[in-house]
């Protein structure tokens, strides 16, 4: 069976052609009625009579199948949507609003296995990677069956993208696939908690329209070490260099994020610290404000340690952005993907599910 949702038009007809020896034109055909409209379906109306066997005969050696949506959470306008693959596991995805539609934060694995100390579903540990087909099944779900706008995508779901390379890549491909879903690259973040080989593999083998956040969460290695693992095995230093490799192309910039944890990397004197780190490279920061988690041992900063930290960094010349935290109650605010509290509470309380 050829996996639809991982392959690009071209790759498709290919597979199809490869198999069938003909139906390259339906083929291509199949694949924007399915990623354009939403609708894989070889009897649609405006195919013509004369070519429903072909694509009959397409689609019965193509694998459409999508997870099952289990459970879908609106806090506001923030929401967040479960799929649950065939083996029972479970990616979630938030859907977030912006000025023009909305941004999707998608899951590239299920469970994490880098260990941040703020982060819910690094708790989980590595339970597997997605497939592209898996990623892509959010971004299809979303769009065609919770029938939202999507805009914009960022990989800040469950999981590390760069611990699981080929398959990220292969789903970017796919999506900004023109024949297809034809997200504008420029519409895409990849964001990693400072894996410093797939950083400089990412810089030479990306197109320079996709965006690269870091998570850097801490001042000095001293803290980082202690909030997030990656760090023994690469420090700032060598995040450093990573950093300057990925910004040689003019076009490019990176979105730093920073997690504000109250008495841990949120002093004035951290502030200043990390303005000295990122000089002289292209960056914008993120500062998200620590969500209160059940079990936590961490506090959210207070409101003016969040304004001290931003003017410092502002005040150093850096475009500094200071994030509210949207759907906490849904855990599914930053670094709260993953709770495995959630699906008891679902199961106590079926109301909450809306679908
Ligand atoms: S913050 Fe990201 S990289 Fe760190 S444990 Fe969580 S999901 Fe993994």
């Amino acid at each position: 069976m050829i996996p639809f949702f991982s392959c690009t038009q071209s790759e498709y007809v290919e597979k199809v052609l490869s198999l069938l020896k003909k139906g390259a034109r339906h083929a291509e055909g199949l694949y924007t009625d399915g990623f354009k409209r939403g609708i894989l379906d070889p009897s649609a109306p405006w195919i013509e009579p004369q070519a429903r066997s072909l694509c009959a005969e397409i689609c019965s050696i193509t694998d459409f199948s999508l997870p099952e949506v289990s459970c879908v959470r609106a806090e506001g306008p923030v929401s967040k949507f479960l799929l649950k693959y065939k083996d029972g596991l479970e990616s979630e995805s938030v859907l977030i609003p912006m000025k023009f539609g909305k941004t999707i934060c998608v899951s590239s694995q299920v469970g994490c296995r880098m260990g941040c100390a703020f982060c819910e579903t690094g708790r989980m540990g590595l339970i597997r990677h997605l497939t592209a087909s898996e990623i892509i099944a959010q971004v299809f779900t979303a769009k065609f069956i919770l029938k939202t706008e999507v805009r914009n995508l960022v990989f800040m779901g469950m999981g590390e993208p760069f611990d699981n390379y080929e398959e990220v890549m292969k789903a970017i491909r796919v999506l900004t696939c023109p024949s297809g879903l034809g997200m504008a690259r420029s519409r895409i973040t990849v964001s990693t908690s400072g894996r410093v080989p797939e950083i400089c593999r990412f810089a030479k083998e990306a197109d320079p329209a996709l965006n690269l956040a870091v998570s850097l969460n801490a001042p000095n290695d001293h803290i980082r070490s202690k909030l997030m693992p990656v760090n023994r095995d690469w420090n700032l230093e060598e995040l450093k260099r990573a950093m300057l490799e990925y910004l040689k192309h003019p076009r490019r910039e990176i979105l730093i994020e920073y997690v504000l944890i109250s008495g841990v990397n949120d002093s004035v004197e951290a502030a200043f610290e990390v303005a000295e780190y990122l000089r002289g490279m292209r960056v914008k920061i993120n500062l998200i404000p620590y969500n209160s988690q059940s079990k936590g041992r961490l506090a959210p900063p207070s409101s003016e340690t969040k304004e001290a930290f931003r003017r410092v960094l502002k005040d150093a010349g850096y475009q500094t952005f200071l994030r509210t935290t949207h759907g906490d109650s849904i855990m599914a605010a930053c670094g709260q993907l993953g709770n495995q509290d959630f699906k008891k509470k679902l199961g106590a309380n079926s109301s909450l599910s809306l679908l």
